[in-house]
């Protein structure tokens, strides 16, 4: 899909909108988050506009991961992240507000709270087995 007047992402690819640039690929770039959830938080998009994981061309979401990849692993070695979590929201009911396909990279650091405060959003309770199998039968 070319590029989307109104989308933020495009605009930051072609340079309208100013962002910390860190790694590019042929159809993938990677920049900093201005609104950083830990130190290093970083988000990966591709060049052609998508809208979301449902939308974006296996090529391209092929080229998102592999350089989501590549930076998880300088977070690791340039950073001293302990861990990366990789998070994309798909729909405006799963927290997405940028419509053009992104994944956060974002680096995990262990007992850092001035670089790492996240939480995990649930509280990992049993569930009801027969509910689990119902919904599960449905997804298979
Ligand atoms: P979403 O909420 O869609 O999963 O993530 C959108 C992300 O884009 C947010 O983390 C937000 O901080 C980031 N963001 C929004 N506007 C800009 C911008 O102009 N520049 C940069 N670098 N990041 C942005
Ligand atoms: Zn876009």
């Amino acid at each position: 899909m070319p590029a989307d007047p109104d989308c933020i992402f495009c605009k930051i690819l072609q340079g309208e909108i100013p962002s910390t640039r860190i790694a590019e690929t042929e159809r993938a770039i990677a920049f900093m988050d201005i609104n950083p959830g830990t130190a290093g938080h970083a988000l990966v998009i591709p060049r052609e506009h998508s809208t979301d994981l449902l939308d974006i061309p296996a090529e391209d979401l092929h080229a998102c991961t592999d350089l989501a990849r590549e930076i998880a692993a300088r977070a690791k070695d340039r950073l001293g992240a302990d861990g990366v979590n990789l998070l994309n929201c798909c729909g405006e009911d799963a927290w997405q507000s940028v419509f053009h396909f992104h994944l956060h990279v974002i680096p995990r650091y262990k007992d850092q709270p001035d670089k790492d405060d996240l939480r995990l959003p649930w509280v990992p309770t049993p569930g009801d087995m027969d509910d689990i199998r119902a919904t599960g039968e449905k997804l298979a």
